[in-house]
């Protein structure tokens, strides 16, 4: 008999697949460039020059044996030590290679950062709107996720239904900021109380409360946002990075977990991850990769075109009256709905071949994202599109 739990995951579908899914059969039609589509975070940009020389001169001058051949579970140990003194001096940290677990991308960290801290039946809470594909990483591990919902004022924390919903069973928080879909990032203010918070309510129930930071879109950040690093405010951190967004690598599937030094069992936490890869088959990320990534930590693509996209668009929206938080960073960015349910809104868009996903999936039903990882010149031509869409379906 086949498994039950997760035949059942057939049944949900991904509204995000099946709209990529429908704009890649509308071009066929109508050819590609005429779809805006707007529903996937592919990063658009290429890779940084530095990588791709790197490739070459491992491809050139190792041996094929210590390219191709298994990582270590936890990474190469070179490797590690590399990131961990990039993260030192960008971030004033004191991580060591033993602090740094390699995984593949941010998904592999969130999912060995979730199982290492908390037990079948142990709550996660995450805030809304989030990522969906935390349902996934999070459910098959038997903790429970439970989502507190949006402030949709300016997507920061909604602090009132957070403390409502931090009980003793909460052993982790996963947050992701720059957050997506809303591109918001998260304000010092924001983690300082929330890092308050957990401190009080840890002495409070006599537990740890982690927060599992999830970074994909650490380095995306726009003119004058500054971002701040989760574990310089909170001991208990895990920081989940990935480098599909920052060097345009998606495909590649190269991440880490860096565990704050000061975190309790920091010395434990890496190697536990080592022995949860061995119960999900997920180990040993690509050698050459790996070793790739460790020739250009500090580095990352031109990612200038998404602030372009971004003013862009919001603009235009703005313009177009839309209510709309102005993102911080990311590809993202999550205006409200011109009708009180977004999936009727981006139905009907679908008319204008504007693919847009909405809100629902994340955690905020009435909103919708646009992913601007697209190339400018198509941005500027979908804003007709989208002036008519408003117009006739609207009368705005
Ligand atoms: N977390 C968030 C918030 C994301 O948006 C994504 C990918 O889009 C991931 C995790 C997974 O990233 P990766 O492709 O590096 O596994």
């Amino acid at each position: 008999m086949i498994s039950k739990k997760y035949k059942k995951m057939l049944e949900d579908k991904s509204i995000i697949r099946e709209l990529a899914e429908f704009a890649t059969e509308r071009g066929g039609k109508i050819g590609y460039e005429n779809v805006f589509d707007y529903s996937l975070g592919n990063p658009s940009v290429p890779v940084p020059k530095e990588f791709t020389q790197a490739m070459m001169d491992l491809l050139s001058n190792k041996s094929p044996a210590e390219l191709h051949g298994y990582s270590p579970s936890l990474g190469i140990p070179s490797v590690r030590g590399k990131i961990a003194q990039s993260l030192n001096r960008r971030f004033n940290m004191s991580y060591s290679e033993s602090h740094i677990f390699m995984t593949s991308g941010a998904a592999g960290a969130v999912a060995h950062a979730v199982r290492c801290v908390t037990d079948p039946g142990d709550e996660v809470l995450t805030f809304a709107p989030f990522f969906s594909e935390y349902h996934p990483y999070i459910d098959l591990s038997g903790a429970v996720l439970k989502v507190v919902p949006p402030n949709t004022e300016d997507f920061q924390i909604n602090f009132t239904l957070f403390e409502e919903m931090l009980t003793e069973k909460v052993t982790a928080v996963l947050i992701n900021s720059p957050n997506n879909p809303s591109g918001v990032v998260y304000s010092v203010e924001t983690v300082k109380k929330l890092a308050d918070f957990l401190y009080k309510k840890e002495k409070e129930y006599g537990h740890e409360i982690f927060i599992i930071s999830d970074e994909p879109y650490r380095e995306i950040l726009f003119e004058g946002v500054d971002a701040p690093y989760v574990s310089n405010y909170y001991d208990n951190t895990l920081s989940c990075y990935s480098y599909s967004k920052s060097l345009s690598l998606p495909g590649e599937r190269i991440g880490y977990i860096a565990v704050n030094p000061a975190c309790v069992d920091s010395d434990l936490i890496v190697s536990m991850c080592g022995q949860i890869s061995r119960g999900i088959g997920h180990n040993c990320p690509p050698s050459i990769i790996q070793l790739a990534v460790s020739e250009v930590v500090d580095l990352t693509a031109d990612m200038s075109v998404y602030e372009t996209n971004m003013n862009l668009i919001y603009e235009k929206l703005i313009e177009l009256g839309f209510t709309c938080v102005k993102p911080d960073g990311t590809f993202y960015i999550f205006p409200k709905a011109l009708e009180e349910d977004a999936k009727i809104f981006c139905q009907k868009a679908l008319k204008y071949d504007l693919v847009l996903v909405p809100g629902d999936g994340f955690g905020c039903p009435g909103y919708f994202r646009m992913a601007y990882c697209i190339d400018t010149e198509k941005v500027e031509r979908s804003l007709s599109a989208l002036e008519k869409f408003v117009k006739v379906e609207y009368g705005k």
